[in-house]
């Protein structure tokens, strides 16, 4: 190996990066290794995923560290080598995404990473305080995705033009934001419609608060408060279902629950799952009425953290720490609204307080349940942080679209060897709930670019 690598050297390679490798950081990561080696070349996406190309002295270096530093999101499924004819390049540089047919994929969102979550606490960033921060390790993918490639055009983020400090940023090579497709702030970003005081004020003063998160409004209120969250039940319309309780840090899940350690690992991973653990018994009875177990959550997003530091700041508790109830806003158990308009509409008899902002959903994406079995991770219900994570499978399939049943519908597409199971949908029971369905469907093919040549479904005519 070593002797096949060093016969590369010197030479100019061409490397094709299969995997979820869009968006993600992988270009600027390539750029600033290639950059140590003091390579030439260029590194750019395609249909395929990332090709690059690698010209100097130290070329096999370079495709020998090129998995092993990678960016947190990306997963490489295959890299492929060959040499090409030199061209004597000495600089390296990110050439513009490639149009076309593609076949590469778009990666799950992700909970706020450790160092924007430092910037969103420090007065000195220009991020301090702004509920949209994000970075090329985290924040919005999926659900801000219209189709692939997956740039800053085909996404929510297009409508917002980045301002000349962000510019710089997302232009700069070695800066934390270099091509973050949804990189913003306050002076150019999206826009909260409440100052955060007033949330946290809302919530100490035991009302319900309806916030737009990364894939659907939720409803929030205290969750120590049993009056309130009995009103929020009484208002949802949802009698036994047990609510998910959200804490602010690992080190606050310990007063609520009983924790191992793989669950309080599963809880911080960047998917941010909500995992079902052993209940304390210390929060309001109407949380989970009759359960030993309770879902807990810790923050998703910044708007999430945010609300937090406030409580605490602002509305300090003696003994013990903040936490709230997260639950989708999903009037009657139709699925999650997302749409500014039709919350404010949907959502006047429920929430005393209606929080939203000026980034478009394009998916929804309901919480991921989970629980940890015999030190596994086993989903209750796989949706934002895991979608569009496909299953590999044995052999590469024609394009299938497989719908599944009517309770608790989930719809999958293949395209080669990979299936991508879409996020939860729920119960087709209503109009609401069929659009969800229709709309998961066209988003998966869009944003994977397959035109299924069989339909997949169940014979029975209530399931089709
Ligand atoms: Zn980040
Ligand atoms: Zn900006």
């Amino acid at each position: 190996m070593d002797g096949e690598a060093t016969a590369l050297d010197g030479r100019r390679l061409r490397l094709r990066v299969r995997g979820a490798v869009q968006g993600v950081g992988f270009r600027p990561y390539v750029h600033g290794l290639a950059t140590r080696y003091r390579l030439g070349g260029f590194v750019t996406n395609d249909s395929h995923g990332v090709v690059i190309e690698v010209e100097g002295e130290r070329a096999s270096d370079f495709v020998t560290a090129l998995p092993l530093g990678k960016p947190p999101l990306a997963r490489i499924d295959e890299i492929s080598v060959q040499p090409v004819g030199a061209l004597a390049s000495e600089e390296f540089c990110i050439r513009a995404s490639e149009q076309g047919r593609v076949s590469t994929r778009i990666v799950a969102d992700a909970a706020t990473c450790r160092e924007c979550l430092r910037e969103l606490r420090d007065p000195n960033s220009r991020f301090y305080r702004y509920p949209f921060i994000n970075c090329t390790d985290c924040g919005p993918r999926y659900t801000i995705a219209e189709r692939l490639p997956y740039d800053r055009r085909t996404t929510a983020m297009k409508r917002f033009a980045m301002c000349e400090a962000c510019a710089d940023d997302y232009a700069t090579p070695g800066n934390r934001r270099f091509h973050a497709e949804a990189i913003a702030c306050a002076q150019c970003g999206p826009r909260l419609s409440h100052e955060i005081a007033d949330i946290a004020a809302a919530i100490a003063g035991s009302r319900i608060v309806a916030i737009k998160a990364l894939g659907g409004y939720q409803l929030i209120c205290d969750a120590r408060d049993e009056e309130a969250v009995r009103r929020l039940r009484q208002r949802k319309q949802r009698d036994q279902k047990p609510f998910a309780v959200m804490v602010g840090s690992v080190d606050a899940v310990a007063e609520i629950a009983e924790a191992d350690t793989a669950e309080l690992a599963l809880l911080a991973t960047s998917p941010r799952p909500i995992v079902l653990m052993r209940s304390r018994h210390r929060l309001a009875p109407s949380i989970a009425p009759d359960l030993s177990r309770v879902g807990v959550v810790l923050p998703v997003t910044p708007l999430h953290h945010l609300i937090f530091d406030a409580l605490s700041a602002m509305h300090p508790r003696a003994g013990e720490s903040w936490a709230i109830v997260a639950t989708s806003a999903n009037p009657g158990g139709e699925p999650l609204l997302i749409d500014n308009c039709e919350a404010e509409r949907r959502l006047a008899g429920i929430a005393d307080l209606i929080v939203t902002h000026d980034r478009d959903i394009v998916s929804r994406a309901d919480d991921s349940v989970t629980a940890v079995v015999a030190d596994r991770t086993q989903f209750i219900r796989r949706a934002r942080g895991y979608v569009p994570e496909p299953v590999r499978l044995a052999r590469s399939v024609p394009p299938i679209l497989a719908v599944g049943g009517a309770l608790k519908s989930t719809v999958t597409v293949t395209r080669g060897d990979e299936a991508f199971v879409s996020q939860h949908i729920g119960d087709l029971d209503t109009a609401e709930a069929i659009r969800f369905f229709e709309e998961t469907v066209d988003h998966l093919l869009s944003t994977l670019d397959v035109e299924p040549v069989v339909v997949a479904h169940d014979l029975h005519p209530n399931m089709a």
